[in-house]
């Protein structure tokens, strides 16, 4: 009887540390999708190793009237191609980050990982001539998503600076059209990449997603991001 008394009065000490462990926040937030109910979507365009297709993607999304979501990566940025990246900004876009070098994030240092983030960032900055806030990550090959939210790798992500990250839930490559299309549904990011055959894709894309009446924005907009937190919804 005294040994039960005592393993419950034990049970009773640890039960607040337990319901604390559980309750400790994570260290960042990971993105699939968002809001399902509402009919709203986000096309991102990651890496752009040919900034020269930049233009042509930018006509496709305004004659369209939507907004994309870039990531490129952070040697892709070069003071060369300022006018282009203004104009990404100056027409509602979104930049998000992308990593410096492509570099494969889950298999990198603490360190690395923030070297990483904050040099694409510098790059970036330095090709704008003023500073720009990037709300997202999205990982290089999106490896990071099986560290968890509470890691060593999802903290040193925070510890750059950055609480939310982007995957993907439709991938339009090495699928054809009829087969892209039944797979985007309301929330859903589609991950496309920066060359010819993804923006030939994209023109055809877009107006048949209109008429499935999808509206597209960036991903902030789509999930209701900043950089530190989240703004509320508006009904
Ligand atoms: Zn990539």
């Amino acid at each position: 009887m005294k040994r039960v008394v005592s393993l419950v009065l034990l049970l009773l000490l640890l039960l607040p540390n337990l319901a604390w462990a559980e309750q400790t926040p994570p260290y960042i937030t990971q993105y699939t999708h968002g809001d399902q109910t509402r009919n709203r979507i986000a096309i991102t365009i990651d890496d752009w190793w040919d900034p020269e297709l930049l233009p042509d993607f930018l006509d496709v999304a305004r004659d369209n009237g939507i907004k994309l979501t870039l990531y490129p990566v952070g040697v892709n940025l070069k003071e060369s191609d300022r006018d282009l990246w203004l104009r990404v900004i100056a027409e509602g876009h979104e930049i998000g980050n992308h990593s410096n070098t492509h570099r494969d994030l889950a298999e990198a240092s603490r360190d690395s990982i923030i070297k990483q983030l904050t040099n694409m960032e510098n790059n970036l900055n330095k090709v704008l001539g003023e500073p720009y806030v990037i709300n997202t990550v999205r990982y290089p090959f999106g490896s990071g998503r099986m560290k968890g939210l509470r890691s060593a790798f999802a903290r040193a992500v925070s510890d750059a600076g950055y609480i939310h990250t982007v995957l993907w839930d439709v991938d339009i490559s090495k699928q054809p059209i009829n087969r892209i299309v039944p797979k985007v549904k309301n929330g859903s990011i589609v991950l496309l990449h920066a060359n010819n055959g993804d923006l030939k894709k994209l023109k055809t894309l877009l107006p048949l997603l209109a008429e499935k009446g999808f509206e597209m924005v960036t991903v902030s907009e789509l999930l209701g991001l900043t950089k530190t937190g989240w703004v509320p919804e508006n009904p």
